[in-house]
């Protein structure tokens, strides 16, 4: 299918990265795709960035029919613009889109949609090392129908922002707040999805343990609240007895891209890693006992997140004395040496956009 291409008129002015909030400042164009079961995917299109049109009986607007991915677009040393495993992102989606019932374009056209995308922003990505373009690929269905029903409509875009490294002090450690109340997503449901509607039930945890100065919830299993799972928005972590301990996928936990990277560049390290049920207690007796070395999260927006304390209920505990540990530093330095293009890739992790 072609891609019809259509430049904007009136440029924008390129926000300073090194001050940019996350996720507010867009670039100059989209990418958009219709959907209808009697056409299928049809009119791939690059288009300046404005608003949408979408009737208000849409049934994204209802009954959430929407999926999403994040990843970013990177610039190395060499002036070259990359991006990291884009391959994973669309097939997530297409994991996600099968749950909710929302008609996935071909994956291989999805990413060369995104690769040609990024090629007309390619002016967009910034040069600072941290800093990169974060790509929104999105999903979702525009019937105006509120009848239940399968999706005859839909839409698949793609938008940008550039975003200033996440750590503008260095990595910090942040303390976690162990949700013991609300739960995110339960085996069967859609929490492996990556999908609006699991931030949607997230949403009061995360605000509720903000007013109480965390900066995350970790979340627990949503049927015995009894199991690790992962953070709002990212996977968690363990160095654990030298073993590199993380919960095992099972239906509710997000796949991230970062997690799957981060188990495999261990081993190749020749780091035994293990992915399990993690009972929440045996994971806060691990931190009182020092068993746990270094604890954090992971995620395509931060990368990695040193994690300095957990707090479950009255039970507070510390790891690693509030600091960044060497394994954490050392798997961020590599990593993102490989997605800014300061060390060899080789994993064969990124593809080079023209
Ligand atoms: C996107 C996401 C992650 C991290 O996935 P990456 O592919 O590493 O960015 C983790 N948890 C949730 C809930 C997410 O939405």
């Amino acid at each position: 299918m072609e891609i019809k291409i259509t430049l904007t008129q009136n440029p924008k002015a390129k926000p300073d990265p090194a001050t940019v909030p996350f996720g507010v400042a867009f670039t100059d164009h989209m990418f958009l795709m219709d959907y209808d079961s009697e056409n299928g995917w049809h009119d791939a299109r690059i288009v300046p960035f404005a608003d949408l049109s979408l009737s208000p009986g849409a049934v994204v607007f209802h009954y959430g029919a929407e999926v999403f991915e994040g990843l970013k677009a990177y610039r190395t040393p060499g002036g070259a613009v990359q991006l990291f495993r884009p391959e994973e992102n669309m097939k997530r989606m297409s994991q996600s889109a099968e749950r909710l019932c929302l008609p996935m374009p071909d994956e291989a056209f999805a990413l060369e949609a995104l690769k040609k995308f990024v090629e007309v922003e390619k002016e967009w990505v910034p040069e600072a090392y941290g800093t990169s373009l974060y790509l929104r690929p999105v999903l979702f269905g525009t019937e105006a129908n509120l009848s239940l029903h399968d999706i005859h409509q839909a839409m698949f875009m793609i938008i940008a922002c550039p975003v200033g490294s996440y750590y503008k002090n260095g990595l910090m450690p942040v303390e976690l707040l162990i949700e013991n109340e609300d739960v995110r997503a339960v085996r069967g449901g859609t929490g492996f999805a990556k999908c609006g509607g699991n931030y949607a039930a997230a949403a009061r945890a995360g605000s509720r343990a903000e007013e109480k100065g965390f900066s995350q919830v970790l979340w627990l299993d949503g049927v015995e609240r009894k199991y690790v799972e992962e953070g709002g928005g990212m996977n968690i972590m363990f160095k654990w007895n030298g073993r590199l301990v993380t919960p095992e996928l099972n239906g509710s936990i997000l796949p991230g891209v970062t997690r799957k990277s981060i188990l495999e560049m261990a081993k190749s390290w020749g780091v035994e890693t293990v992915e399990r049920q993690i009972p929440v207690n045996e994971m806060m007796e691990a931190c009182r006992n020092g068993e746990i070395e270094e604890a954090f999260c992971c995620g395509t927006a931060a990368v990695v997140t040193p994690v300095g304390g957990f707090t479950y209920g009255e039970q507070k505990v510390t790891v690693n004395n509030n600091k960044i540990g060497a394994f954490t530093q050392k798997l961020y330095d590599n990593l993102t040496g490989i997605q800014w293009g300061k060390q060899d890739d080789t994993f064969g992790w990124t593809v080079t956009v023209k």
